[in-house]
Parts: C-alpha cells; sequence; structure tokens
C-alpha cells in the first residue's frame, strides 16, 4: 500500500511495499480487539508511513492461547529437532531472498543506513537462526553418576511458552536473538515489537510460514509497553519472559513476572561502557575504533562506548582527530549511498539527546563540534564531541543513546579501571592497546559482560552478550542462550537388585 519510492528520489534498493500491519496470532493476520491502530513512522519526515494494529490484554490473551495450544497440543515440541533444524533453515533461506526488502523496511521504520541494514544486518539475521538450527538436534541432558543404586537421567526440556519484549534500535538483530533459541529448543512464542518498529517482525514473521512454522508457534502483537508489554510480562500462562530495553523498564518486567507466576526472567538493558585509549595506541586507529564504537547506529546502541578514556600522553592528539572524524561524519538520508548516520528514532528520544547535549554545555565540558540539530525535518542530530569530560557530570553518568561522545583523560591503569568501574550499569568495555599485559589486565578487571580489544561491536551468534550489575540478567546469543528456553528434568530409576 506504500512505497519507499514515493518518499526517496535517491533509492538505492527496490521499493518495498508494507503489506503485514495486524497482528500474527495463530498463523493469521488479524485486526486488534479493539479494532484500534496506532500510526508508525519514517524518522526522516517524521510523516505517518502506516497504521498498525494496537494490542492490548485481550490480544495478549488470544495470542498466549494459541501459543499454548502449539506448545502443548501442537506439533512443535513434539517434532523432531532435526524437522524444526529444518525449518529454521528454511527461513534463513528466505531471509537471503529478501535482504532488500527486509532491509530497506528496517531502514525506513528506524532510520539506519541501508547499506548497514542490507550487508549486515539481514545477513546476520540469516546467520543466527542457522546457527541456532545447528544447535535444534544437539541439545540433551546427561547421564549422573549419583550415589546410590540409581539410574539418573537428565532431560532438557522446552520450557514452554515464551514471552518476548524487544526495542527499536536493532528490531530484526533483537528478533532473531529472541525466537532463534527459543524456537530451537522447541518453546512457541508471543512476541511483542518495539512501538516505533513494528513492520519488519511482522514481514519476518510472514517468512516463517512460509517456511514451514506451524501456526501457534509465533505470534506477535503489535502496541506499548504499559498495555501490551504488562499484559505479556503479568500473563499466568507465560512460562518464560525475556526482555530488551532500559533498565527503568527492565525493574517494572521483572516485578511483574514476580508478582504473577514468578516467570523466570532474562533482561538485556541499558549501559554506560567505557571505550579506554592507552598510552601505546596508534592514534589515528584508536580514534576510528572509538568513533564507530559510539556513533554506530545513530549512537542508538545499548553497548555503545560512551565514555571515551584517553591517556594524557595521547589525550591531545586523540581529541584533535576524533573531532576531525566526527565532523567528517556524513549525515543525510539513510537510503543515500555512503551515508553514516540517519535520523534517531522518534521525537522523543531526539529531544532527550539534544537536553542532554544542553546539560553538556552547561556542565564544565567543552563542546568540540556539533551540539544541535541537523537539518530541517526529521531527527537528524549533529555528531556531537565534548572533552573535559567529568565523571560525575550527567553526560559521563546517564546513557545518552545518541550521537554523542564524551572524552575524559586519565593517567594511571589503576585509577582508569577504578573510574570505568564505578556505574551501576556493565554491559561492555573496549580497550585500545597493544600491549599484552595492558590488556589483560583491563579484561580481568572490567566488570562488565564483553570485553573487546582493539575491536568493537563485534556480534557474532556464537558470543555471549548481558551485563554485569544493572545492565542485565542472563546472557543471549551463543550456547549460553539455550539454557533460557529449557527446563531441567531429573529422572531417578532404581537399579535392579541383585538380590531380587
Ligand atoms: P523501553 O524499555 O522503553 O522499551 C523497550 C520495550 O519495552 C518496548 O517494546 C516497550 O514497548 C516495552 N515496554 C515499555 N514499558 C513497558 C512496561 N511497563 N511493561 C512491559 N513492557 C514495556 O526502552 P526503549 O526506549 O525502547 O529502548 C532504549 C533502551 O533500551 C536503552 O536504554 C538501551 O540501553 C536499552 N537497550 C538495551 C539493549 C541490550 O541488549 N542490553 C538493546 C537495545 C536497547
Amino acid at each position: 500500500r506504500f512505497s519507499t519510492a514515493a518518499v526517496a528520489e535517491e533509492l538505492i534498493v527496490p521499493p518495498v511495499q508494507i503489506s503485514y500491519t495486524q497482528h500474527l496470532i495463530d498463523g493469521k493476520f488479524v485486526d486488534a480487539a479493539s479494532g484500534k491502530t496506532f500510526p508508525t513512522y519514517d524518522p526522516r519526515t517524521a510523516e505517518v508511513i502506516a497504521h498498525v494494529a494496537e494490542g492490548d490484554k485481550e490480544d495478549i490473551d488470544r495470542a498466549v492461547s494459541a501459543a499454548r495450544k502449539a506448545f502443548d497440543e501442537g506439533p512443535w515440541p513434539k517434532m523432531t529437532p532435526y524437522e524444526r533444524s529444518r525449518i529454521l533453515l528454511r527461513f534463513a533461506d528466505l531471509v537471503e531472498k529478501h535482504n532488500d526488502e527486509l532491509a530497506a523496511l528496517e531502514t525506513w521504520n528506524n532510520g539506519k543506513p541501508f547499506e548497514q541494514s542490507a550487508k549486515a544486518e539481514i545477513p546476520m539475521l540469516a546467520r543466527l537462526f542457522r546457527y541456532y538450527a545447528g544447535w535444534a538436534d544437539k541439545i540433551h541432558g546427561l547421564t549422573v553418576p549419583a550415589d546410590g543404586n540409581h539410574h539418573v537421567q537428565t532431560l532438557h526440556e522446552p520450557i514452554g511458552v515464551a514471552g518476548q519484549i524487544i526495542p527499536w534500535n536493532f528490531p530484526l538483530i533483537l528478533f532473531a536473538w529472541k525466537v532463534g533459541p527459543a524456537l530451537a529448543c522447541g518453546n512457541t512464542i508471543v512476541l511483542k515489537t518495539a512501538e516505533q518498529t513494528p513492520l519488519t517482525a511482522l514481514y519476518a514473521a510472514k517468512l516463517f510460514h512460509e517456511a514451514g512454522l506451524p501456526p501457534g508457534v509465533l505470534n506477535i502483537v503489535s502496541g506499548f509497553g504499559p498495555t501490551v508489554g504488562a499484559a505479556l510480562a503479568s500473563h499466568m500462562d507465560v512460562d518464560k519472559l525475556a526482555f530488551t530495553g532500559s533498565t527503568e523498564t527492565g525493574k517494572i518486567v521483572l516485578e511483574l513476572a514476580a508478582r504473577s507466576n514468578l516467570k523466570p526472567v532474562t533482561l538485556e538493558l541499558g549501559g554506560k561502557s567505557p571505550f579506554i585509549v592507552c598510552e601505546d595506541a596508534d592514534v589515528d586507529k584508536a580514534v576510528e575504533l572509538a568513533h564507530f564504537a559510539l556513533f554506530f547506529n545513530q549512537g542508538q546502541c545499548c553497548c555503545a562506548g560512551s565514555r571515551t578514556y584517553v591517556h594524557e600522553r595521547v589525550y591531545d592528539e586523540f581529541l584533535e582527530k576524533a573531532k576531525a572524524r566526527a565532523m567528517r561524519r556524513i549525515v543525510g538520508d539513510p537510503f543515500k549511498q555512503g551515508t553514516e548516520q540517519g535520523p534517531q528514532i522518534d521525537s522523543e528520544q531526539f529531544q532527550k539527546v539534544l537536553r542532554y547535549i544542553k546539560a553538556g554545555i552547561e556542565s564544565d565540558a567543552t563542546l568540540e563540534c556539533g551540539g544541535e540539530r541537523f537539518g530541517s525535518k526529521g531527527y537528524f542530530v549533529q555528531p556531537t564531541v565534548f572533552s573535559n569530560v567529568q565523571d560525575d557530570m550527567l553526560i559521563a553518568k546517564d546513557e545518552i543513546f545518541g550521537p554523542v561522545q564524551s572524552i575524559l583523560k586519565f593517567k594511571h591503569l589503576d585509577e582508569v579501571i577504578r573510574r570505568a568501574n564505578q556505574t551501576h550499569y556493565g554491559l561492555a568495555a573496549g580497550v585500545f592497546t597493544t600491549n599484552i599485559d595492558v590488556a589483560n589486565t583491563l579484561s580481568r578487571a572490567l566488570r562488565v559482560g564483553t570485553v573487546w580489544v582493539n575491536c568493537f561491536d563485534v556480534f557474532d551468534a556464537a558470543i555471549p552478550f548481558g551485563g554485569y550489575k544493572m545492565s542485565g540478567i542472563g546472557r543471549e546469543k551463543g550456547i549460553y542462550s539455550l539454557k533460557n528456553y529449557l527446563q531441567v528434568k531429573a529422572i531417578v530409576t532404581p537399579l535392579r537388585n541383585p538380590a531380587w
């Protein structure tokens, strides 16, 4: 019904249609029980691109009951793991076939550069599902050598109906992190997309049904957090909850889960990750990596390297070059070739980023470049760099979730370890050094879920990801994600007594 061709002349992509805007429940696209819809936007222009079914408690009830039936009676958990694996593999093939449509829809609704969607994120989506397809028939328990005259074995069984809530910054990648392991283990799912980006998960779910996924196994309800999200988190018939979003909302869903049926919860939350440039660093390379660590995806990454700690010996050179690099950053229409930075997701995030920039200017930090809106329409923000940032400033403490780099100076290794760890967050860290002793010391001392040494944002399907402290509970991706979606059953049988 709508086409990107109408919005951008310099299209570098085939036009994509918005075909799926209803909930997907029990294998069918259906309107919201209330008949209500809500608008979804193109962040380049703030124009409405579609109206999407707006869910509420009743839609969640319907979706959970479809997922329950598909789990209790349906073929999914009863299929052989090999059959499940083949459906995941067929889905990955379809993702590859529809790479450009999925990428265009992701960029249209989210604003991220099309080249990033098409060349990195959609291929990663296929890769993640192939990875979990590989696990489907390798999940098994143990034979346990217990004391006494018993044969003891464990079964690793699917946990049941999984409720999954995802944010808007990587709509399809986070869909894959949640759906891949849950399906590989034989669970059924009710997934709530972010209200800002409801479109691509519906498209992907349609492809899943084309791949042979039985009805009711993957249900998607669009809508808002306090209604749809809360109904899912507090549902008595949901057996597990996986959430990605802010720390604030993470606390709410954990409480809802506890107050309802004590469903186990995994949380991927916010961060304020340090990126540490040591005195031996090749400054040009360090600048480029620190720039990428912060500005990638418009700065809208939970693990963004948003505290750039630079050793005093290289600080001045680093600062000058970091500023020059930010000023060279290409901001513009994400559908244009070469664009590095598109718009922020929506008006709320755009205003929030500008408020933090104002707070930075009002503190004693030095604004080196940027600091304002870019252009006059949509939600674009100039790449912004602050120097002379101190640990107690708001811009060094809060998650800004935008293209704002804060550069801080340090002198000693012990000092930077203490300062880097002085936060409630603990998601990730970057370390830039050629000294192996320094790399190892920092890697062990930093209280975070991922340390990237001389690299950043490496998101292979096999590498676990998650946070220490208030950045989350549990790990996603890799082998670690499987246990989020499995129950362990011990079966104990007496061995034949020779005296009988
Ligand atoms: P958010 O927490 O407001 O929203 C995330 C999801 O939770 C959305 O689907 C939203 O509708 C839902 N939600 C909101 N209120 C809810 C409620 N009361 N009950 C149930 N669900 C509710 O976060 P956001 O603003 O969409 O995303 C930005 C934040 O997410 C950032 O702080 C970022 O760090 C974090 N994030 C973390 C990761 C990670 O992997 N750790 C990944 C992406 C984003």
